[in-house]
Order: structure tokens, then sequence, then C-alpha cells
């Protein structure tokens, strides 16, 4: 959503006048308690020119600071048009997202996700039986629900299925980034 917002030229204006507020009145707020004044004089006494230079250094770097943070926040934005958070590699890893048994009529769907250390794992695993039509039908309590179907005898270990998928996934990300 905040991603959306500095692809506007309009909004990021607006957006960095709205920092530069807060900066201000922050600024305001804590001189108000130090100096023991009123926030009205603090803001007053900040647009006098007694504002030492080391306010004036303070302030560039602060936002300065800002500014480098702004443009990395916006970056996958500029670098391929659409608000992606995910780079190459994970990209390719995330389409790695199902895989068939022909001979057994089964298919896997999953979601693979980025944990905070960037280690991928397995989400929202589904199975499906693809013994009926082209399109698979998706199993109900671990198995295929239409009867008589050689996969409603029997059940899916999805523990096991999803440590083994997600092991393999493991390996193709090592492989990715070696
Ligand atoms: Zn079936």
């Amino acid at each position: 959503m905040l991603k959306n917002i500095w692809k506007d030229p309009v909004w990021s204006k607006v957006i960095s006048a709205a920092f530069l507020w807060l900066i201000t009145l922050g600024y305001a707020y804590v001189k108000s308690i130090t100096d023991s004044i009123s926030i009205k004089q603090a803001v007053s006494q900040l647009s006098e020119p007694r504002v030492s230079v080391l306010q004036i250094l303070l302030g560039i770097t602060v936002i300065l600071f800002l500014y480098f943070v702004i443009r990395e926040i916006g970056k996958p934005i500029e670098s391929n048009g659409k608000a992606s958070i995910y780079n190459d590699k994970q990209t390719i890893l995330m389409r790695l997202n199902k895989v068939e048994y022909p001979n057994e009529g089964v298919l896997f769907r999953w979601q693979v996700f980025f944990d905070f250390n960037g280690n991928p794992f397995i989400d929202e695993l589904d199975a499906y039986c693809t013994k009926h039509g082209s399109t698979p039908l998706r199993f109900i309590d671990n198995s295929c629900s239409v009867r008589d179907c050689s996969n409603s005898q029997r059940q899916v270990d999805f523990n096991a299925t999803k440590n083994q998928l997600e092991s393999e996934l493991i390996d193709k990300w090592e492989k990715l980034n070696n």
C-alpha cells in the first residue's frame, strides 16, 4: 500500500512535506520540554535566525537519512515497474509451486514464502486428484472425495509431503545462490 503511494510524484511531495512537519513539530516538542516553554514558543524560536549551526547540521542529517530510506523503499518499483518486494531469485523459486505424479493421479500445489532470514518455506499445500477430467479435483480430508476412485481409498501424508517438497525447495534455493 505504502509502496504504491510513492509512484505518484504529487503524493511523494505531500508525504515529504508531512515528514518535514513531523520532524519540526517533534523537535519543537522536545525543545518545549527541555527549555520549559510552550510548543508555540518553540516553533517560533525555530523560525528565528538564532538556530545554531549544530541544529542546522542535525536537520540536514535527518533529512538526508530520510531521503535515503525513502529511496531504498522505492527502489523495487523503479527497477521493474511494479511493486514487487521479491528479487529475481525469489521470483524463480516462487514459480516452483506445483508437482504432478501422473502414475498416482495426484497433483500438489503450494505457495512459496520467505521467512525473516530470507529462507524459503512452503505453505497452503493442497493435493488434487487428476483422474476426473481436465480440471484437477481438490482432495477433501487428505483423500479424493470421489467414490470408488483409487485416491479415495488412501490418504496423503501432508506432513511428510510438505517436508519432502520443502527439502527440495531448500536444495534448489541453495543451488540458485551458489
Ligand atoms: Zn479421484
